[in-house]
């Protein structure tokens, strides 16, 4: 992509910051580093709130640098085009054997899109901001369908379900699939299921949420994780779980729900060690594995996906200013079920 003037790098920047693990976000302003050769400046205009964001602003994870400007569901604005976006990752060393297979994703060099040092020594720092710097390999073009808002959460939320789903085989037509968590992952993860033809079940702490999964979201079942007879009903009809929750949660129960040969994908970063008894994999012959967001290729092969079959985040626009409420009101899954900030109307310059 070549360079014009508008892309020259904006040094002086500013954003909302944690300033440390008390996770309370404030205006700060702060310089981005310099473009190098392939990489393009660009103004935010949408950035999704992730869990992970609360986890690093809080420090959950121990690798947090302050201050940190959380923000990985970006959806800019560049001198070529309004329709594109970026996600958690802003660069990687492309040469490696991952990077040689559309894994930026494993990239033992792989830079985040906030809170790491960038290879000339700079902090990165994420979307709740005016502008950013990312190599073009990072950037998604967004289809014309989906509408600029409810696309930025696919960056990451949207990329972190269809992955796994695909990866571990969930993908086939007519496959039992559980979605544990419906949050901001969950919700667009019983998306991709029902668009790819599967019989979706949501597992959830929160019965509230039954009515609107079944009706809106379309999920199939519901089942309210904490009622033990309702998880026996179901116990053995599962061939896969996609477990996006953020906190420690029993996993015996899951392990349960699957057939024989039943693959639980976890992409939910719960800050404590979660526990797996053995026989829970042992009987049934089953299969427990991870997955971390998904490399360039794929990130734009589910954005595509996502234009075809009408997949877009269910959200509410907040203003910049309403983000510690909202960190708050995330705690409490008290949102349906993204929130994405409106950074070009209302992120003011700190006085
Ligand atoms: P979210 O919107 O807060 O959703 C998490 C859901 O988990 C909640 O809505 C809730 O669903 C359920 N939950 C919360 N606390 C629970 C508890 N104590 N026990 C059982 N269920 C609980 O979060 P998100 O943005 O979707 O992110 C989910 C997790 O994925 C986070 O840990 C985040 O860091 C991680 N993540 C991982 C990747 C990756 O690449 N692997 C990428 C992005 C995010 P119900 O109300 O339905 O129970
Ligand atoms: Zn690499």
């Amino acid at each position: 992509m070549a360079k014009s003037p508008e892309d020259e790098h904006p040094k002086k920047a500013f954003g909302w910051a944690a300033r440390d693990s008390s996770g309370l976000l404030s205006p700060f302003k702060f310089s981005r580093r310099a473009t190098g050769e392939n990489d393009v400046a660009f103004k935010v205009l949408y950035c999704g709130m992730c869990h992970s964001d609360i986890h690093m602003v809080k420090n959950e994870w121990g690798d947090s640098i302050f201050p940190l400007v959380p923000g990985w569901e970006v959806r800019f604005k560049s001198s070529k085009s309004d329709r594109v976006g970026v996600g958690c990752m802003v660069d990687s060393c492309r040469s490696c054997d991952n990077c040689k297979v559309d894994l930026e994703n494993h990239c033992p060099k792989m830079i985040l899109t906030y809170s790491v040092k960038h290879y000339d020594g700079t902090i990165t720092y994420g979307g709740y901001s005016d502008c950013m710097v990312a190599e073009e390999r990072f950037i998604v073009h967004i289809p014309d369908s989906l509408p600029l808002d409810a696309a930025a959460p696919l960056l990451c939320a949207g990329i972190t379900v269809y992955s796994p789903m695909k990866h571990y085989g969930l993908d086939k037509p007519g496959l039992h699939v559980g979605v544990v968590g419906l949050g901001g992952l969950g919700h667009v993860a019983v998306k991709f299921g029902k668009a790819m033809g599967l019989k979706v079940t949501v597992i959830s702490t929160s019965p509230n949420k039954k009515e609107e999964a079944l009706k809106t979201l379309g999920a199939d079942s519901f089942l309210v994780s904490r009622d033990q007879d309702q998880l026996k009903a179901a116990f053995g009809t599962m061939d896969g779980i996609i477990d996006t929750v953020s906190a420690q949660h029993p996993m015996m129960p899951l392990f349960s729900l699957l057939k024989t040969d039943g693959k639980i994908a976890l992409v939910g970063l719960p800050e404590h060690p979660l526990e797996v008894p053995a026989v829970g994999l042992v009987k049934g012959r089953k299969t427990i594995g991870g997955s971390m967001i998904g490399g360039m290729k794929e990130t734009q092969e589910m954005m595509d996906f996502a234009a075809k079959h009408k997949v877009k985040a269910d959200i509410e626009v907040i203003a910049m200013d309403y983000v510690n409420t909202a960190v708050e009101r995330i705690l409490k899954s008290d949102v349906k079920y993204r929130f994405v900030i409106d950074i070009g109307n209302t992120l003011k310059p700190p006085s």
